[in-house]
């Protein structure tokens, strides 16, 4: 099953409006960061350093969404989405509606996963 232009475009239109949650979160969180920066004091350095640890994690994990939402939206402008990566097979409509990011069709994730996909 092929998805269609306008699924496509549906699609599209997702990706673009979560990624401008995802920059805004970004950009609030470099900003408190430069607070945090400005507002130092020696007494504190420990616990800043504890939140700044946790915010770069944080940031990370986000920052990964947000690079396969680019990618994601590249795929569908170049007619390459919901098209595996491993064997050229359509992906699932089912499987993309759960993981937009999704690169590769159901059978050949499992084997790239091993026994622990759960
Ligand atoms: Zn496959």
């Amino acid at each position: 099953m092929k998805l269609s232009k306008a699924d496509l475009e549906r699609l599209k239109q997702d990706l673009l409006q979560r990624k401008l949650e995802l920059e805004h979160e970004l950009v609030s969180l470099s900003s408190e960061q430069m607070v945090d920066g400005q507002s130092q004091d020696d007494g504190d350095q420990v616990v800043s350093i504890t939140m700044e640890t946790l915010r770069n994690s944080l940031q990370d994990t986000e920052y990964q969404e947000y690079s396969n939402i680019l990618a994601a939206i590249e795929a569908i402008d170049k007619g390459t989405y919901g098209i595996c990566r491993e064997c050229g097979e359509q992906i699932s409509e089912n499987r993309l509606k759960y993981n937009p990011n999704a690169r590769r069709c159901l059978g050949c994730q499992e084997r790239a996963e091993g026994k622990e996909f759960r």
